[in-house]
């Protein structure tokens, strides 16, 4: 088994769990693992075109993925957030969920027009969180290289709504 096989291996899969139904991938184990931690980052850094000039990293486990790919491969790091954070914000997006719908905040002074971006976060599941990461990036006047997360959820669609886009996973289940 590889290093990655082995870091990919403990995720935890948690039933039911935000409700009823779902199967939650639970990247905590394989953040508290060194090893794992390592060759995860660098593995996602590996998807990223080396022309990109920043990563957008959405709140909150992209945050982790983002910072520790950001610090050892030398890229510069946004992060995308929730509502209610940020003392300045340059922009916002609205997406729908099943019920309901999310908002996700540019910080100001962050992404520039004309600078290539990358978007990272653990788990692609509908699309909807990453599709409004490159909303903001694009609105930005910037250019989304690639969307790098360490899961797709397949069934659920992430891929299909993002088409056109360049898509890099480490697993997909
Ligand atoms: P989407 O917008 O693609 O439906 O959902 C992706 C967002 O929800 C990501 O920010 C991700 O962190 C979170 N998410 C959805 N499902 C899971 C899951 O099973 N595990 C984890 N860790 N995050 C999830």
């Amino acid at each position: 088994m590889s290093q990655l096989e082995h870091a990919l291996g403990l995720i935890a899969e948690v039933p039911d769990f935000p409700q009823p139904g779902v199967l939650f991938r639970d990247l905590s184990p394989l953040f508290a693992d060194a090893k794992a931690f390592r060759v995860v980052v660098d593995a996602l850094a590996e998807t990223i075109p080396a022309d990109t000039d920043v990563l957008a990293a959405v709140e909150a486990r992209g945050f982790l993925l983002g910072g520790g790919i950001a610090a050892a491969h030398d890229f510069g790091l946004v992060p995308v957030r929730k509502p209610g954070k940020l003392p300045t914000v340059a922009d916002e997006v609205s997406y729908d969920l099943e019920y309901g719908s999310a908002t996700l905040q540019l910080p100001a002074g962050t992404i520039r027009a004309g600078q290539r971006v990358a978007v990272i976060d653990d788990v692609l599941a509908t699309g909807g969180t990453a599709a409004a990461t490159c909303e903001l990036v694009e609105r930005a006047g910037a250019e989304v290289t690639v969307v790098s997360v360490v899961v797709d959820l397949a069934a659920l669609g992430g891929r299909e709504r993002l088409a056109g886009r360049s898509v890099r996973t480490l697993l997909s289940v």
